[in-house]
């Protein structure tokens, strides 16, 4: 039967794969025969012996037929037995399939299985996981939900505690104690989130190591890998807490200007629209409107893409012909002087596809009349070189000019940011649509099920900015205590896998950004799925009624159907219809797991009716009633195609599991977002002027390539997005590896004495090397005024300038290192030495992560910034980069100072501050280092830490700022977890 599959299965590197794996296909079974003879006690005592192996230096990979076999064999015993899941008796009944055990190779072996739903992939991840679990290490499973990681920890549970091993799983309300005991056990399952946020909290919150929960990082599987590599992949995890000092924020100050300017666009786009309809009218039968009138439609399309009037005129296709045209002769670099002047008619200029609005030089002058220069960031450098090369200034006056041009630009910079933030605000974010207004609260609403996400806010302003068009309160911007992307937190892991039935349109993404190939495995048996043409209406309204009649005539046979909508809005307009036609269903929307998962199970009985997003119900499994089968099956009605091809077809394989009947169709109308935005309009309105009489469906092979067309443009935007994301996050994940390093080394060290005398050699050798700009030259005086100021306080060791400048540059700084440690030394001599070991400590870690804090806030300004240089035809990535690894230089050293804020004292300097005197077992009372003052930041640095950073830079091209939107939906969690 296998190699009859292998015949059947086409993509060759697929077949390679699979022939591979066929020898050890058959060595397990001849292993698991052999077992058969076994007693259960010998079987279990397996586990035992393969450990022992292991541990005297057999590879995982030899033992792979054996351990394959064993845990094929314990499942075979266990068939007919009892197990509890979630509170249902279940009866064992799953010994391994072929396909699954290829399946289990493949997780192995560090790639993604694609298997359809249904194929048992719960079962298939026990083959890699008890394997890899013999190395003694924790092994983890990640699931899409906490109540699934419940669901399938208790279910293979039953496998993996009859062969000896633990088992146990992470929910959102454990505490930190049973969360230790969770990873603790041979396998953990757990979802990402919570995996990511205990990473958090384990290298940046925890204070000693038996706060830390997690053990390592080796083998992870990944089930449903597509969403959560994919499609939260944007989503970073955010640990944050309020901000201590802050500024007043720019946009009540300037809310006004903005409002006034969309008003005025309002009224231009309103006019032109309306002249365009008026012309168009006049039009005589068969006549092509003029270029003029075009242009008009055009504008209106860039200034105020959900201008009502536009709408309506689009539903004609011979004007949305016509507007598409004159779009692609726009958008030629001929036509370039054209396109700018039109753009220079409006205000600003609306992007829907890229979410962006920029201001032109009309809404520019509008804003700031008489002001050319209000919207040009000041040349910072320029001024600093200017002023230092000024001799009639003193020192003093020197620094505060320089202060005062600091101001300046700080000013502007958030100025420019700010207006920006209001016009995407204004002309972008809908209320009611995209988010609504509770008790004096912006609540965001998920794009994808429509829920609303309470306590989320979009990032970098936007939400302020957004509180301020509605005239609520604007809350407070808290502070990011850690952070990490969902895709940085799995790159982590030793061993990486995953598992989902949709992998292959994305294989590309999983290969390059995690290393990851995708193999498909075949189904155990033939899949007799049928999947019908799409069917396109001009109007949702149209569209919906025909859904409604599909659904009418497969109930009246008592086929069940279940109805995929892309979003919870769409879920109650249908549910009210169905209603209307009095057919009883159920309608899930990803809120509560546990009870969705019982409904979606029930699906395939007869005459069930189930509308269900995207999410709902992932994971659970459909099977048929009875009977069902000889009505065909399920049948899957998808009511809007998804923006990729991906989710369409996870909801397709939500029907014909393991070999059952079934079919599925998509629905689909001009008004849905991904045909209104990214669809190839030529052909679509071609097809629709030729044959669309009104509420005629349309169903035509061409207009499905035409779909997947749009769906695999918006796939590569978003991969696109993604990709660059990666690249701006993966500085700060270097960043966050060395600083997590050092922070680990506090805690675990023995003794951090020596971690705290490097650093403070280091900043030694930093500081006097300041004084000697040529190690061989002769010092500067200025300086070394500043250098023996700072001895003086931090230690203090006494020394003056001129023997700084006397000694030179190598001697003087051994001569300073000597004596601080002579004066550590002698400070030992009188304290309680564990005393002054956990004072050490203390000091070390919150001094690392004060500045951490500071760095990462440091972080997200410099991405807003290095966003606007965009306009400077520079590339943003390279800028971010280039600054990010930039050490902090100070003023005083004549150094040109970082663009945003410059002239940071040294973040390490606070872990010098002075030592409490009798104060060492009450630990740390509050903050003994100085607070940073307000719009001062200081980062880590450090000349080998920089080596290390900048080792190992990645390029980027593209401009514009993708991080801006990735950012708008992290997940947020206060710093400690819950109770
Ligand atoms: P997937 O995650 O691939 O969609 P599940 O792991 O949820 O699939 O399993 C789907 C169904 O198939 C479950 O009801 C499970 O009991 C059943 N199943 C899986 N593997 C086997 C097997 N080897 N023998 C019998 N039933 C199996
Ligand atoms: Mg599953």
């Amino acid at each position: 039967m296998f190699l009859g599959l292998l015949k059947l299965f086409a993509g060759s590197h697929h077949r390679r794969f699979l022939r591979q794996c066929a020898p050890l296909v058959r060595k397990i079974h001849a292993h698991q025969k052999a077992y058969g003879a076994l007693t259960d006690d010998q079987l279990r005592a397996k586990t035992t012996e393969f450990r022992a192996r292991v541990a005297k230096g057999e590879t995982l990979d030899a033992l792979l037929p054996e351990a394959f076999a064993t845990v094929r064999e314990a499942a075979r015993r266990l068939c007919g037995t009892q197990v509890e899941v979630c509170g249902h008796q279940l009866t064992w009944n799953m010994v391994h399939f072929d396909v699954q055990l290829i399946g289990g190779m493949a997780l192995h072996r560090r790639k993604i299985a694609e298997m359809a739903t249904g194929e048992g992939k719960t079962l298939v991840a026990t083959l890699p996981l008890y394997l890899n679990a013999l190395s003694g290490r924790n092994c983890q499973l990640v699931t899409v939900n906490d109540y699934l990681a419940r669901r399938d920890s208790e279910w293979m549970g039953h496998l993996f505690r009859w062969l000896g091993l633990t088992v146990g799983c992470i929910q959102n309300s454990m505490s930190p104690a049973e969360r230790r005991a969770a990873y603790g056990c041979d396998i953990t399952y757990a979802t990402a989130s919570e995996l990511g946020f205990d990473y958090l909290r384990d290298n940046g919150m925890a204070f000693s190591a038996e706060e830390q929960v997690q053990r390592e990082h080796f083998f992870c599987i990944v089930d449903e890998v597509d969403s959560i590599l994919v499609d939260e992949a944007r989503t970073p995890l955010i640990i944050s807490g309020p901000v201590a000092e802050e500024r007043e924020p720019a946009f009540p100050r300037l809310r006004p200007d903005v409002a006034r300017l969309i008003d005025h666009q309002v009224r231009l786009i309103n006019r032109l629209a309306s002249e365009a309809e008026a012309a168009l009218a006049a039009l005589a039968p068969g006549a092509e409107p003029t270029d003029e009138t075009i242009d008009k439609l055009w504008l209106a399309k860039h200034g105020m893409p959900r201008s009502r009037t536009l709408l309506r005129l689009m539903e004609n296709g011979r004007w949305r012909k016509a507007l598409e045209r004159r779009e692609g002769v726009l958008a030629s670099d001929l036509e370039k002087d054209r396109r700018y002047k039109l753009k220079e008619q409006l205000y600003f200029a609306v992007s829907e596809r890229h979410h962006e609005a920029d201001l032109t030089q009309l809404g520019r002058d509008t804003l700031r009349p008489g002001e050319p220069d209000a919207f040009v960031l000041p040349d910072l450098a320029s001024a600093f070189v200017a002023l230092d090369a000024d001799p009639a200034l003193s020192p003093q006056q020197r620094a505060e000019r320089k202060q005062a041009a600091e101001a300046g630009y700080i000013k502007a910079s958030e100025d420019i940011h700010a207006i920006g933030q209001l016009l995407r605000a204004y002309s972008l974010y809908e209320r009611d649509v995209h988010y609504v207004v509770q008790d004096q609260k912006v609540l965001i609403v998920d794009e994808h099920t429509g829920r609303i996400l309470p306590g989320r806010r979009w990032s970098d302003g936007l939400h302020q900015a957004v509180e301020c068009k509605e005239g609520v309160p604007l809350e407070r911007e808290t502070k990011t205590y850690a952070t990490i992307t969902i895709q940085n937190y799995f790159r982590l892991y030793e061993k990486l896998s995953g598992m989902t039935g949709t992998a292959e349109t994305e294989a590309a993404e999983f290969h390059d950004i995690y290393g990851l190939g995708v193999v498909a495995i075949p189904t155990h048996r033939p899949c007799i799925r049928v999947d019908e043409n799409d069917i396109v209406f001009k109007t949702r309204r149209e569209k919906y009624a025909h859904a409604i009649k599909l659904i009418q005539e497969s109930h009246a046979k008592g086929q069940p159907v279940l109805v995929g909508t892309a979003s919870v809005e769409s879920s109650e307009t249908l549910s009210r219809m169905l209603g209307l036609a009095r057919i009883p269903h159920k309608v899930l929307n990803a809120k509560q797991h546990a009870l969705e998962a019982d409904i979606v199970a029930l699906a395939g009985q007869r005459g069930a009716v189930t509308i269900a997003t995207n999410m709902a119900g992932r994971g659970t499994d459909i099977k048929l009633g009875e009977g069902v089968a000889e009505l065909g099956g399920l049948f899957v009605l998808g009511t809007e195609r998804h923006e990729s091809r991906r989710v369409d077809r996870q909801l397709r394989g939500r029907c014909s599991r393991q070999g059952d009947p079934g079919r599925s169709r998509f629905l689909v109308s001009l008004e849905d977002d991904l045909m209104r935005l990214f669809a190839n309009a030529g052909t679509i309105s071609n097809l629709l002027e030729k044959s669309f009489k009104e509420g005629d469906p349309l169903e035509h092979p061409l207009l499905n390539w035409s779909i997947t067309t749009a769906q695999k443009r918006v796939e590569a935007q978003n991969y696109t997005i993604r990709k660059r994301l990666l690249q701006y996050y993966d500085v700060l994940n270097r960043q966050r590896e060395v600083v997590y390093a050092i922070r680990n080394g506090a805690i675990r060290s023995e003794d951090p004495r020596p971690v705290l005398m490097e650093l403070i050699a280091e900043e030694i050798a930093d500081r006097v090397a300041a004084v000697f700009p040529d190690p061989r030259g002769p010092g500067l005086r200025e300086s070394a005024e500043g250098l023996v100021a700072w001895a003086t306080g931090a230690f203090p060791v006494r020394l003056t300038p001129d023997e700084v400048l006397a000694l030179g540059a190598d001697k003087a700084a051994a001569e300073l290192s000597g004596r601080v440690a002579r004066l550590h030394a002698e400070r030992e001599e009188y304290e309680d030495r564990d005393g002054l070991r956990a004072l050490e400590r203390q000091v070390a870690l919150r001094a690392v992560d004060r500045n951490w804090q500071d760095h990462l806030t440091e972080m997200e300004d410099l991405r807003r910034s290095v966003g606007l240089r965009g306009y400077a035809q520079k590339d943003p990535l390279n800028e971010y980069k280039t600054e990010a690894f930039r050490p902090p230089q100070r003023v005083q050293d004549g150094g040109v100072p970082r663009l945003q804020r410059p002239a940071r004292p040294h973040p390490r300097r606070r872990l010098l501050g002075p030592v409490p005197h009798g104060d060492l077992h009450g630990g740390l009372r509050g903050d003994h280092a100085p607070r940073p003052r307000p719009g001062r930041r200081h980062r880590p640095r450090g000349p080998r830490r920089r080596a290390r950073l900048q080792a190992g830079g990645a390029r980027g091209e593209a401009p514009a700022d993708p991080t801006r939107d990735a950012q708008d939906r992290p997940q947020r969690r206060r710093p400690h977890p819950q109770g």
